[in-house]
């Protein structure tokens, strides 16, 4: 079991509100610790009073995972939180919190992000764009839930919006086409996953048709990166994923790969 070939499991701790405002806004992140009842934040964004904790946990894993190289298994996911409110299932965003931290409290000058969670990740790209420290490279569903990404990214976007119905061929000519050459030129220090397993064929929140060995595929590829710039050092979150056996057989491959763990 995979489980049983890992140590020193972490249960984290809380990003701080200065943390969270590396990223977000201090009314968002005011709005949020305040929620009484049960408030809708977005039109399929429910928060409740112990949101806040769930949040700020799952933000503050993501930054202690960057700092040991580990996959943060976390809800809620972050990638389409944008600075100043939640959205689409995310209340604060968990990959941005952590790459931000890694540059402004670390010092790296350069900190790649791979998103192929099926839905763009356009919080992270709002975050980021013509910010020179991050690269930011993704796959999604196009045109489909959120409607961006492919209107004028910024030049440090490196966004491949999949039509429906594309699966395993379509993601490798993205990846080796765009993704790979834009890596290398980079040369990130670390890279993180924005690790949503949405795109999965049995997952019906979409129509992409990615399979088990995609995730095991787009890892490899990704890590010979990071072991040529970045010292093997790669840190994944997950993100999306709803059809229960899909995800956990999905991070599954994702994860023996970053953990250099024989298939
Ligand atoms: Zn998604």
């Amino acid at each position: 079991m995979l489980l049983e070939q890992f140590e020193g499991w972490s249960e984290g701790r809380k990003a701080t509100e200065d943390e969270l405002r590396l990223c977000h806004t201090a009314d968002h992140v005011t709005r949020v610790r305040s929620v009484e009842g049960v408030e809708w934040l977005d039109y399929d964004t429910v928060a409740t009073p112990t949101t806040f904790d769930a949040a700020a946990l799952a933000a503050g894993i993501s930054i202690e995972a960057a700092l040991r190289g580990a996959f943060a298994l976390v809800r809620p996911p972050g990638h389409h939180a944008l600075p100043e409110r939640a959205m689409g299932f995310c209340i604060f965003n968990n990959v941005a919190v952590a790459a931000r931290h890694a540059v402004h409290k670390h010092g790296l000058e350069r900190v790649a992000i791979i998103d192929f969670d099926v839905h763009h990740g356009n919080g992270t790209e709002d975050i980021f764009s013509d910010d020179e420290h991050v690269l930011m490279a993704s796959i999604f569903q196009h045109p489909f839930y959120p409607y961006s990404g492919t209107e004028d990214p910024a030049p440090n976007m490196h966004n491949v919006p999949l039509a429906a119905g594309s699966g395993s061929k379509e993601l490798r000519r993205a990846v080796t086409g765009t993704w790979l050459p834009a890596l290398e030129e980079f040369r990130p220090q670390v890279v993180f996953f924005s690790a949503g397993f949405d795109a999965h064929v049995e997952d019906d929140m979409a129509m992409l048709r990615f399979t088990d060995g995609d995730y095991g595929w787009v890892t490899e590829q990704v890590k010979t990166v990071a072991d040529r710039h970045a010292d093997g050092r790669m840190v994944s979150l997950l993100e999306g994923g709803y059809a229960l056996g899909a995800l956990g057989r999905s991070a599954v491959q994702h994860i023996r790969v970053l953990a250099g763990l024989n298939a």
